[in-house]
């Protein structure tokens, strides 16, 4: 092998990194400390021409081959053992189109790199809420976040990817070429071929009226009834994830609150600045409020709040729900775990996908669940690999008793190595599909590493 390594090293423009280097354990590293995996090549690609050669590389040498842009997958799907991993995060190129509200985005970027870039057009994408999360994986798997019911899922803003098929072929999708992959590639995860580029349309979004608010537990049953109702009967300007949390003991929360469960939303108001008062009035008044950080921010200080609580490296386990209503019996079941959570870090949320995310037909796209009014997260996390089996207990227990209350499978992203039979469920009505796309452009299942779907006729 080292002498095709060797041969490897001779046509590309990356690095090629393996065991026997410095900076491999470095390398292998992911966001999720849990993860502690042994790739044995991996490759730092530049361009599309060095994903051309690893997908060659990978497959005439049989390898297990996984792909790498942020490396924010909690399964930790980035990387393989043994095999080779194709590292995308160095290709960081960002065109905006201002005319046209575009902007075409190399797989490396991370979400904090394309907000400042959009930013200073008066644009953004609708995305996710931690600044350091890939485009590439947040992408192919769906895009949920605080433009959601404004703008959708990050996927119905795509408009056009270049992808590096199992082939190696390099194609292009969008609604008129290779229509069915351009289907299958928005909700269908890393399944169909490495992404080397996206074409995003972007949304006239500046300065939002947007932070966290928070209730005492005592509360919760009141505030999540509120907050549902709040949101239904609220324009798509209007967007609120509902989280339960222990409040962390630093800057910038008043040292009473410090470690005090609480309840509480994320807010992010997107109509006229001059209407924010008056949207937030009624919701001031519920509660009232023991913590009020709603104010009017850039978009990108608001896809990035949350970073500096979660930086690369804690231990990490997440378990996920599409749910469809808070009924009594499901609120009963979140304020039972969610004032039980183990760790400051640890954490539930509630992510609307309603507003235009419902707009987009069921088979539009390959992500199916367009009835389900929320996907909720419960993720444990924590700096200490002692707390491990701790987080990991809660988030599935919780997971377990909310089991009757779910809508059915869950949000790709938010999943681990789960059981067989919950990728399918996720793609519901449009799994039969996606297992025939798969099989027209990636018959052997050399993408493998990932919420897999097989080929099927
Ligand atoms: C702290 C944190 C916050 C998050 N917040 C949100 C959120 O607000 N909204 C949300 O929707 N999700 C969120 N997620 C989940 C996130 O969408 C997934 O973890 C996603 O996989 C991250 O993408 P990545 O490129 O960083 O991951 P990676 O680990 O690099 O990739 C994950 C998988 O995606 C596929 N993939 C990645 N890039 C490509 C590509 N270019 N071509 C083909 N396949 C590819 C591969 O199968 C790969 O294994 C969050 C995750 C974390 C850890």
């Amino acid at each position: 092998m080292e002498a095709k390594i060797e041969e490897l090293k001779s046509h590309v423009k990356g690095r090629i990194i393996t065991p026997s280097d410095t900076e491999y354990d470095e390398t292998r590293k992911i966001y999720n400390g849990m993860i502690d995996k042994h790739p044995g090549i991996i490759l730092k690609c530049k361009d599309k021409e060095d994903v051309i050669q690893a997908v060659n590389f990978g497959r005439k040498n049989n390898l297990e081959v996984s792909i790498r842009s942020g490396g924010h997958s909690g399964a930790g799907l980035a990387l393989c053992e043994d095999g080779l991993v194709i590292d995308l995060s160095e290709m960081k190129e960002i065109h905006v189109d201002p005319e046209n509200r575009t902007a075409v985005i190399a797989p490396g970027n991370m979400l904090k790199e394309i907000d400042a870039a959009t930013h200073k057009y008066g644009l953004a994408l609708p995305s996710g809420i931690i600044g350091t999360t890939g485009i590439g994986g947040i992408t192919l798997g769906g895009g949920i976040g605080y433009l959601s019911r404004k703008g959708g899922l990050t996927i119905d803003n795509l408009l056009e990817a270049e992808v590096v098929l199992a082939t190696g072929e390099l194609v292009t999708a969008n609604k008129d070429e290779n229509p069915d992959l351009f289907w299958a590639l928005r909700g269908g995860g890393g399944n169909f071929g490495v992404v080397v580029s996206f074409t995003f349309n972007l949304l006239p979004v500046k300065n939002v009226y947007a932070g966290p608010m928070f209730w005492p537990l005592e509360k919760a049953e009141e505030a999540m009834k509120f907050y549902d109702k709040t949101l239904r009967e609220a324009s798509n300007d209007l967007y609120g994830f509902f989280a339960f949390l222990i409040v962390p003991p630093g800057d910038p929360f008043p040292k009473e609150l410090h470690m005090k469960n609480v309840c509480g939303v994320v807010w992010n108001y997107t109509g006229p600045i001059d209407k924010a008062e008056e949207v937030f009035r009624p919701i001031r008044e519920f509660g009232p409020p023991i913590l009020d950080f709603v104010s009017e921010i850039p978009m990108p200080a608001l896809n990035t709040m949350f970073d500096d609580l979660y930086p690369s490296g804690l231990q990490w386990y997440w378990k996920a729900h599409f749910i469809n209503e808070l009924s009594e019996e499901s609120i009963r079941v979140n304020i039972e775990y969610g004032s039980k959570i183990p760790t400051f870090h640890s954490t539930t949320h509630l992510y609307p996908i309603d507003g235009a995310v419902h707009e987009v037909a069921p088979g539009e796209t390959a992500w199916a669940n367009r009835g389900a009014r929320w996907s909720q997260v419960i993720v444990g996390v924590s700096p200490e690999a002692d707390d491990a089996e701790e987080i990991t207990t809660w988030a599935k227990d919780y997971y377990k008793a909310l089991n009757p209350y779910s809508a059915g499978g869950a949000y790709v992203n938010f999943m681990m190595e789960e059981a067989e039979g919950r990728v399918k469920a996720s793609y519901g009505t449009n799994f039969e599909r996606l297992g025939k796309i798969k099989k027209k452009y990636d018959p052997q299942n050399f993408f493998h590493i990932n919420q897999n779907i097989e080929p099927c006729d």
